[in-house]
């Protein structure tokens, strides 16, 4: 049986594996690992692809997430409003900060926080909107905006999964305060390891970043604040160089994976594809369906389909099985159960299909079969 993975890194690395080779033994070879020029070459690079003057590399999505907190002075006792539908990372930063999450409900059709929701969640406590671009979905950027700056709020954008997304001609990352990217090995942009960055129209922001993650320091050996270790090898700034003049057309075969499930899958019943909203260019991280559920399923279709597929070699994800609001370590901010009713509900009807730039039309034709014979 052919086996379809949920993604295949092994395909894109033999397309740049000479590229990188080289590269990489330039790097060995030159004796500098750490902050080298190479990564003050990436940054202006991947500023320029973004569209912001500045750039800040750093060891992880995470990293970004958390500095971008750090550079603003949000701490205890201030709120953050953001999604529960996400990467756990995306609140824990805020809790790393001993700031308080403030979860707003999804938009079921995007995944994304719903907008409208989001003026009823704001408190004199509030400092700051953390949208994510969830599975490449740009979130409505031009309405967060617009009521960030009625309230004075930061956005910070959390885009590792939407790394080449546009807003109305925009990219992610250039529209808020400052733009998180993660290169995770599964992100659009990947690295092989950790990295992250942060982009920002603000050099004063980028600055106090760059001191943060130098242990608080401008001058070596000499300390202004506590700050982190958060440095990108590199050999990794090296291999991202190269990719990053491959991400367009890997988005664009993303997007024309995309195209091709719409179409194979936009009849069968019970089932939900993901949905564009006008403005917001996807960049498909993942490729994300829905099992809608009825009453007299047991609420557990979408564990038997997703078994079923599996049996005839089709591989899928669940992202996120369970709403961040719902995780047992926010137990004690009491959102209870049906309290984001969309975040909850989604949580139980999620299942994401193989999707990478060179998954092939007759591997989405099989999926397809396979979906509609476990139904
Ligand atoms: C991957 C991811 C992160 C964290 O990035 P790392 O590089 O893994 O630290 C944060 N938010 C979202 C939405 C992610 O998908």
């Amino acid at each position: 049986m052919n086996v379809i993975p949920p993604l295949d890194l092994t395909q894109q690395f033999s397309l740049i594996q000479a590229e990188v080779n080289e590269a990489v033994s330039a790097v060995l070879a030159s004796g500098q690992y750490v902050n080298g020029p190479i990564n003050q070459q990436f940054e202006q690079e991947f500023a320029a692809y973004v569209g912001t003057p500045e750039c800040v590399v750093c060891n992880s999505g995470t990293d970004a997430l958390y500095l971008s907190l750090r550079a603003y002075d949000i701490g205890e006792g201030d709120e953050v409003i953001t999604t529960p539908f996400s990467f756990f990372a995306t609140a824990e930063v805020i809790s790393m900060v001993r700031a308080t999450p403030v979860f707003v409900d999804i938009d079921p059709d995007t995944f994304n926080l719903d907008v409208a929701q989001i003026e009823a969640a704001i408190t004199p406590k509030t400092r700051a909107i953390m949208p994510v671009h969830l599975f490449g979905q740009p979130v409505d950027m031009t309405r967060l905006m617009a009521i960030a700056q009625r309230h004075n709020l930061r956005v910070i954008e959390d885009c590792a999964q939407a790394t080449g997304a546009t807003w109305h001609g925009a990219q992610v990352g250039s529209i808020g305060d400052v733009g998180c990217f993660s290169f995770f090995p599964t992100k659009n942009l990947g690295a092989c390891g950790d990295g992250g960055a942060i982009t920002t129209h603000d050099p004063a922001i980028a600055r106090r970043m760059r001191m943060l993650r130098e242990h608080g320091s401008h001058v070596r050996y000499y300390h202004d604040e506590v700050g982190m270790n958060s440095r990108l090898d590199a050999v990794q700034a090296a291999i991202l160089r190269i990719k990053l003049r491959y991400l367009d057309r890997w988005n664009s075969q993303r997007q024309a994976v995309a195209n091709r499930y719409q179409e194979l899958l936009q009849a069968i019943p019970g089932v939900v594809a993901p949905r564009a909203i006008a403005g917001g260019l996807s960049v498909w991280n993942q490729y994300t369906i829905r099992l809608t559920q009825t009453q007299t399923d047991g609420g557990d279709r979408r564990d038997r389909i997703r078994q079923a597929l599996q049996q005839q070699g089709v591989s899928s994800m669940i992202y996120y099985p369970i709403p961040i609001h719902r995780q047992v370590v926010y137990a004690g901010l009491g959102y209870g159960a049906g309290s984001l009713p969309w975040s909850e509900r989604v949580a139980t009807e999620v299942l994401s299909l193989p999707m990478f730039p060179e998954l092939a039309p007759e591997q989405q034709e099989a999926v397809m079969y396979a979906l509609k014979d476990s139904l």
